[in-house]
């Protein structure tokens, strides 16, 4: 197969793991005998400063005519740099608003999942954990609550206001067919969270996601209020596999989810629109803090990149070998700074830099 990528290094710590997603990417490619075309654009920060804008045309027509988008991540120290400075639609983050808007994203996926080899940067105690979890929330990312009409004005003597949650059944059928598309490539579970037994759009969520489900007699789907869901998560994640919510719920329950799985530098994503065509990403930031020092974790950058050979290739064969190329390394006691384990015996743990790491996992592709 020949893979055309669009890939936006981005920002801080988002060329160094960016690197080395692409030699992994490279390594599976060349392993199973496929073709990739890596093409680089700027986005954020580095484009602000060669451009004057955080997002150009070129940027978003170069994306939108390859079959997908691999992203390290955009923007500064925002209480020292001079991005900062300029007007919000000026400054990195509106690159990244602006991309997923223009391709259309409305579908964003997180997976949760507990290594073994690194619960105990799990805060959850032992006995919750102790057969591990590993979910994807898919998240409803255009619609609903921060896309419906907005104001605030004077009532009465004081400011009263307003924000509306919107869904149409296209918005929601069209996630749902994405989450129940995920989950037949996985355990075959939709656990859809709503909070229907108060709100409409909940009420139409419901009953719009059991139409799709018709369509896929081989996935099960459970309903769960979103209150319950929370409590879920940290009580028993060991039962998710696909949780497929709307936007607002999505963001808070994304986040816990994240938390539970130990370090950000672990945490993959992916947004998908109704074509093959995805943007992959890692869950973190540009982590000013440690960029250009050649220590940032690449594997979530890599895990995103598995994801683009699945979703938008079809390729699981060699997005499993990805993965599993992580999880042997980490077997391996090879670790970045960020999840070096506390309070054990180190004797066989190997600490090691950005690009040894990428290095590492590429070597273990089988
Ligand atoms: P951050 O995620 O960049 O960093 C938070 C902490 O996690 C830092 O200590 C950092 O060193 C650490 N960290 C993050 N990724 C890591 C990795 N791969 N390996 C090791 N450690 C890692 O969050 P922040 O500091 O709040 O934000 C920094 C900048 O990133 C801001 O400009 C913010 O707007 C931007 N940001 C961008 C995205 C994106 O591009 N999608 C997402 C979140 C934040």
């Amino acid at each position: 197969m020949k893979m055309n990528i669009v890939s936006i290094p981005g920002d801080g710590i988002g060329p160094e793991i960016v690197a080395e997603a692409k030699k992994v990417l490279e390594a599976a490619a060349s392993h199973y005998g496929h073709e990739i075309s890596f093409t680089d654009v700027l986005m954020g920060g580095c484009s602000i400063d060669a451009y004057g804008e955080p997002l150009t045309q070129e940027t978003i027509d170069a994306c939108k005519a390859a079959d997908a988008v691999l992203m390290g991540s955009i923007g500064g120290d925002t209480t020292t740099s001079p991005w900062y400075k300029l007007p919000p639609e000026k400054r990195p983050e509106a690159g990244l608003l602006g991309i997923r808007k223009a391709l259309g994203l409305f579908a964003n996926l997180r997976p949760a999942y507990l290594y073994p080899e690194l619960a105990q940067a799990c805060p959850l105690r032992p006995d919750i954990v102790k057969d591990g979890f590993d979910m994807v929330i898919v998240r409803e990312l255009t619609g609903g609550l921060y896309f419906g009409p907005r104001s605030t004005r004077e009532e009465g003597g004081q400011l009263v206001a307003t924000d509306t949650l919107v869904y149409s059944e296209a918005e929601i059928r069209r996630v749902a067919i994405r989450a129940f598309d995920i989950a037949r490539k996985r355990r075959k579970l939709v656990t859809s969270v709503d909070k229907a037994n108060v709100l409409d759009s909940s009420r139409l969520w419901r009953k719009t996601v059991e139409e799709v489900a018709k369509d896929y007699p081989d996935v099960t789907l459970k309903h769960q209020l979103v209150d319950s869901c929370a409590m879920q998560l940290v009580q028993n994640p060991g039962q998710f596999d696909v949780v497929l919510t709307e936007n607002m719920f999505g963001d808070i329950l994304s986040d816990e989810a994240s938390m539970i799985a130990g370090s950000l530098g672990m945490l993959s994503s992916a947004s998908l629109n109704e074509t093959k065509f995805g943007l992959y990403e890692p869950s973190g930031g540009s982590a000013p803090d440690i960029a250009g020092k050649g220590i940032a974790n690449p594997i979530a950058t890599i895990l995103s990149a598995a994801m683009m050979l699945r979703y938008s290739f079809d390729l699981d064969r060699e997005a499993d070998a990805v993965e599993e190329a992580v999880r042997q390394v980490l077997a391996d006691g090879i670790r970045t700074g960020d999840i070096m384990p506390a309070d054990v015996d180190l004797s066989s743990i190997r600490r090691v830099g950005t690009a040894e790491m990428g290095s590492e996992i590429a070597a273990r592709i089988k």
